[in-house]
């Protein structure tokens, strides 16, 4: 029989875990006799009892296995953790406060058994329920970042794959992850299913402005050097216009004479060249940081023994 491995990375979600773990039963319930199956829970340094709870369901089933890590190293190493444990033919990934409905697994073996797709993800139908100020910022996002990374709108890590797509996946092995990238680029058949928004039934999101926008950057930074381009380009444009103004003002100079010096004009040019510069410095420093952690080479977490 073949294996479905689900992977859940978890942080802070007390609240979640159990009426999670009640939806994923009633679907297993459904493939068993086709099915063998492992659920993952990847235990990201949470501060309440996630990890207690967790330890409970494994003492009840013994297909549920759990990482925990030594403190909170963020879901992208969760999921490394997670597809790396991971013994299935296919490997299913979603969140644990049921915002990613686990009876939708059943359409993704479906889809994925007819044998068309490596993997089969999803993306949002909508985005009731959210803030508006979030999903305006959510589709800034995407603009930005589909300039630079080939990636589709609104779509979830919520997916299953094949085990060769997650072999492929766990050979990125860099440190600055952006799976959302990591996913479009190694690339295979991908099938599309839209899912509606669901809200989080409890415990709060770990998003805000300035996340998103840190988030936007990392993408951007890990899977392109465009901007490096990007700001040699402004930076011959700003050149150009400064040296079309040199003749513009030597030739007024000439033909009608030295007019009063402009002081704001000078004043918000060198302003706005600062900017420029500080943008750029900005934009160079975030490839050297990046690379400064490559270089170091630390782990991407780190996993805490069990003291029972
Ligand atoms: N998560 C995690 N580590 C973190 C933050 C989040 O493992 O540092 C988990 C979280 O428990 C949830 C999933 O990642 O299962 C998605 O997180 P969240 O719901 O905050 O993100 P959103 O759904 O708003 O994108
Ligand atoms: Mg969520």
């Amino acid at each position: 029989m073949e294996t479905v491995s689900i992977v859940v990375p978890c942080y802070n979600e007390e609240e979640n875990i159990d009426n999670f773990y009640n939806e994923i039963k009633k679907v297993v319930e459904k493939i068993k006799h086709r099915y063998l199956y492992e659920l993952i829970f990847i235990n990201d340094g949470s501060k309440d009892n996630t990890e207690k709870i967790i330890k409970k369901l494994r003492n009840q089933d013994g297909r549920i296995k759990l990482i925990s890590f030594s403190r909170n190293f963020g879901k992208e190493a969760a999921i490394y953790a997670g597809l790396n444990s991971a013994i299935g033919d296919y490997v299913v990934l979603m969140d644990a406060d049921l915002q990613h409905p686990p009876v939708t697994i059943l359409e993704m073996l479906k889809q994925i058994e007819e044998g068309d797709f490596d993997v089969v993800a999803t993306k949002r139908k909508n985005r009731k329920g959210e803030p508006p100020i979030r999903s305006f910022f959510s589709k800034m996002f995407y603009k930005l970042i589909k300039i630079f990374v080939p990636m589709e709108e609104n779509v979830q890590d919520f997916r299953i794959m094949k085990r060769e797509v997650v072999e492929a996946v766990l050979s990125l092995k860099e440190y600055n992850r952006f799976s959302k990238g990591i996913f479009t680029w190694v690339g295979f058949k991908t099938k599309y299913i839209l899912i509606d928004n669901i809200d989080r039934t409890s415990g709060k999101t770990k998003w805000n402005f300035f996340k998103l926008f840190s988030y936007a950057i990392e993408g951007i930074t890990s899977f392109t050097t465009a901007p490096l381009k990007a700001s040699i380009l402004v930076g011959f444009l700003i050149s150009i216009i400064a040296i079309i103004s040199t003749i513009v003002i030597i030739l007024q100079t000439l033909i009608i004479g030295r007019d009063v010096p402009g002081y704001a004009s000078i004043f918000t040019t060198i302003l706005f060249i600062g900017g420029i510069q500080l943008i750029s410095i900005g934009i160079l420093s975030e490839y050297i940081s990046k690379m400064y952690l490559e270089i170091k080479n630390r782990p991407k977490y780190i996993i805490k023994k069990e003291n029972e």
